[in-house]
């Protein structure tokens, strides 16, 4: 048993917001907008995880319609998708990410975000790859207006 899935998000970037990205808070003068902690990084890969569950994805799941989710910790929805992964026989063979993303630098971030990931799901930081890239000023990232993430991840069946 074997599943791949594909996860993208999206998210504005606004004054007085703090910036939370893969689990762990960044230090930057701007956060993303959202109805939960808008960590566009953990919502792609909570996408992909669904995705290739076959469980449709995160609005399904948590709609943002839902007071309960509101300023929800991304990592603590990312934990009930580990247990619906896990309800189904599955568990995380690797994931790979991409934050889009004009500033700050994220590499000094990417071991935390993936121990953190790695935890939540059960996995080793090894299978989480995660990475950052600037569209070299081009389009919404480019222009700081917000943040993007792709994240795809493979899944076996144990
Ligand atoms: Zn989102």
């Amino acid at each position: 048993m074997f599943r791949i899935g594909f996860g993208y998000d999206a998210h504005g970037l606004v004054e007085g917001r703090k910036l939370v990205l893969g689990g762990v808070e960044i230090r930057n003068p701007r956060g993303l907008a959202g109805h939960s902690d808008a960590d566009v990084l953990i919502h792609a890969v909570m996408d992909a995880l669904l995705g290739a569950l076959g469980l449709g994805d995160i609005g399904m799941l948590f709609p943002d319609t839902d007071p309960a989710y509101k300023g929800a910790d991304s990592m603590v929805l990312l934990g009930r998708v580990r247990e619906k992964m896990q309800g189904k026989g599955f568990k995380v063979n690797n994931i790979d990410a991409t934050v889009v993303a004009q500033k700050p630098r994220l590499a000094s971030y990417f071991t935390a975000m993936r121990e953190r990931i790695a935890e939540k799901l059960e996995a080793d930081p090894e299978q989480v790859n995660i990475k950052a890239t600037t569209t070299e000023g081009m389009g919404f990232c480019g222009k700081e207006e917000g943040m993007e993430a792709f994240a795809v991840v493979s899944l076996v069946g144990d």
